[in-house]
C-alpha cells in the first residue's frame, strides 16, 4: 500500500542492478557496513530541482473536521486538496469552514465556473460535514452572480450536482458492501506465500493467459458495474475511465518503466515476467477505486490507501486512482506495480515487510523521474531516528499483526531508508539477499550470510548514519 506527497525531485543517481553484475556505486558517495569510520561522511545523492512551474508557497493555518489545527506552508493545491509541509491533506480532511476560507484565497474569484469548483468540493466535504452544503449553495450563488443566465455556468452547477449525488451514492454501495460481507482489511500483501518458482509459460499458454486475465477484469469490472476497454501494451492491459488518451499515455509510461525495472533485474529485455499480462485499474474517482476494491475484491481499503495491488494466484491486478499532481500519481503506479513484479520474481515468497514495501518505493523513486518519495520518506525517517526511534522494533513490523506500518506510518518511512542505504552501499549483495530471501531462506539468516552484516549491525550502521546525515 502506499500514501506518498507532493514534492519535487531529480533522482539523479545511478546504481547496479538488483542482481548480478551491475555498473558500480562510487564507495566514496556511500555508508559502509559496518566497520568504517567514514560513516558521517556522505551527503544524500539526491538533491531537489527547482520547478519552474512550482506555486509560491503561501503560509497557512487551518483546522482539519476533527479539530486538530493545523499551520504550514501551502506548496500546490487541486480539485481534491492541498499539499504542503503539512503534507496532502484532502478538502473532505479539513473543516468546512476552513475549506471555503482557504479555496476562495487559492482561486480566481473572478471566475465563475471556479466558484462552480469551490460549490462541488463543499458538496463533496458536505457527505461528511452537512453543513458545509450552505457554503455550496453560495459558491453556486457567487457563480451565478458574476455570470446571470449563463447556458454553460448553470449546466456546470447542475453537473456538480449530479456528481455530489453519484459520490453520495458510490459511499453507500461500499458501506453496504463492507457490511455484508467481511471485508479484508490487513493488506493482500500479508497472504502467506511460498518459496516455490513459477513455472516458465511457453507462447500459446501465455497467450491463453492474457485472454484469461482479460475475462477476469470484465468480470471485475462488471461486478462494480461498469464495462471499460483496456489500453493493451506489451505488458499490461490498462483500464481506466480517464479519457483515452491519458490513459494512453500512462499505459506507454507502464511499458517503459517495466523495461527499467526489468533491466535492474538483469532479465533479458523481451522477458515477461507477468501470467499472461499485469491488470491495471485506474479510477477517476477514490470512491469508485475503493468501491472495485469493496465489491471485486472483498478488501475495505485502509482509509490512507491509495492504491492496491492484488496477486492472486499467478495473477496481478493493480487498483488505484488517479491523483494529482502526476507525480504522486506516477510513484503510485510505480510502487503497486513493483508489488506485483515482485510477485512473480522468482517464487512468490515475500520480503519482510519494512523491505517489501521500502524496495516498492525505492524502486519507485529511482525509476521515475521527479518521484516525490526521497524527499518525502527521508525527512519523517530521518527525523523518527533523530527522536531515538525504535529502528530495530520497525524491523519487525508485520502486515496483518497490526504492527505495520506503526503511527504516523513511519514503517515506509524507515524502510525505504534502510533499503536505499543497503542498497547504495553494496548493490550486488542486496540483489543476493533478495534472491536468497526469495528462494526461502530466513531474512535474517541471509543478511549475514548473502548481504554481510548481522541485524544488530544493520541497525547500528543504519541509526548512527542518520543520526548526521540526511
Ligand atoms: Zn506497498
Amino acid at each position: 500500500m502506499s500514501m506518498f506527497r507532493y514534492a519535487i525531485l531529480t533522482v539523479a543517481f545511478c546504481l547496479g542492478t538488483v542482481s548480478g553484475a551491475g555498473h558500480g556505486v562510487d564507495a566514496s558517495l556511500t555508508p559502509t557496513f559496518p566497520d568504517t569510520a567514514s560513516i558521517a561522511v556522505p551527503p544524500p545523492a539526491n538533491a531537489p530541482e527547482k520547478n519552474p512551474d512550482a506555486f509560491e508557497p503561501i503560509q497557512v493555518r487551518f483546522r482539519l473536521a476533527d479539530g486538530v489545527r493545523v499551520t504550514g506552508e501551502l506548496t500546490g493545491w487541486d480539485d481534491d486538496g492541498i499539499d504542503g509541509s503539512f503534507a496532502r491533506r484532502a478538502w473532505t480532511e479539513i473543516h468546512y469552514d476552513d475549506t471555503w476560507k482557504l479555496y476562495r484565497r487559492l482561486m480566481d474569484r473572478s471566475a465563475p465556473l471556479a466558484w462552480v469548483d469551490l460549490g462541488r468540493t463543499l458538496l463533496i466535504v458536505a457527505l461528511d460535514q452537512t453543513d458545509a452544503r450552505a457554503l455550496a449553495d453560495r459558491a453556486f450563488r457567487e457563480a451565478g452572480k458574476l455570470a446571470p443566465n449563463d447556458p454553460v455556468v448553470t449546466t456546470a452547477i447542475e453537473n456538480a450536482r449530479i456528481e455530489a449525488d453519484d459520490e453520495r451514492r458510490l459511499r453507500d454501495r461500499i458501506r453496504t458492501a463492507a457490511e455484508a460481507q467481511r471485508l479484508h482489511t490487513e493488506s493482500p500483501e500479508a497472504r502467506t506465500w511460498t518459496p516455490r518458482p513459477w513455472p516458465k509459460l511457453d507462447t500459446d499458454e501465455q497467450q491463453a493467459a492474457v485472454q484469461s486475465m482479460r475475462a477476469d477484469a470484465t468480470d471485475i469490472l462488471e461486478r462494480a458495474g461498469l464495462t471499460l476497454e483496456p489500453v493493451e501494451t506489451k505488458f499490461f492491459l490498462f483500464y481506466s475511465d480517464m479519457n483515452r488518451r491519458e490513459a494512453q499515455k500512462w499505459a506507454r509510461q507502464l511499458d517503459e518503466m517495466y523495461d527499467r525495472l526489468a533491466a535492474r533485474f538483469e532479465l533479458p529485455k523481451t522477458e515477461n515476467i507477468f501470467w499472461g499480462k499485469a491488470v491495471i485499474f485506474v479510477f477517476k474517482s477514490r470512491d469508485r477505486f475503493r468501491l472495485v476494491e469493496a465489491e471485486a475484491f472483498g478488501q475495505l481499503a485502509a482509509d490512507w490507501a491509495d492504491g492496491l495491488c492484488h496477486p492472486v494466484g499467478p495473477k496481478v491486478f493493480v487498483n488505484f486512482y488517479r491523483q494529482r499532481p502526476d507525480e504522486v500519481f506516477a510513484a503510485i503506479l510505480v510502487h503497486e506495480t513493483v508489488h506485483g513484479f515482485m510477485h512473480r520474481y522468482k517464487t512468490p515468497y515475500r520480503l519482510p515487510t519494512w523491505a517489501n514495501e521500502g524496495f516498492a518505493d525505492y524502486l519507485a523513486s529511482v525509476l521515475f523521474r521527479n518521484s516525490p518519495i526521497d524527499l518525502e520518506r527521508r525527512r519523517q525517517g530521518v527525523r523518527f531516528v533523530r527522536r531515538g526511534g525504535d529502528v530495530n522494533a520497525v524491523l519487525d513490523w508485520r502486515y496483518g499483526d497490526d504492527s505495520w506500518p506503526g503511527p504516523g506510518r513511519v514503517g515506509y518511512n524507515v524502510g525505504y531508508l534502510m533499503v536505499e542505504l543497503m542498497i547504495r552501499d553494496r548493490p550486488r549483495a542486496f540483489g543476493a539477499w533478495v534472491d536468497a530471501i526469495k528462494e526461502g531462506k530466513d531474512w535474517e539468516q541471509a543478511l549475514e550470510e548473502d548481504f554481510g552484516v548481522t541485524r544488530a549491525q544493520l541497525v547500528e550502521t543504519f541509526v548512527r548514519f542518520y543520526r548526521v546525515n540526511d
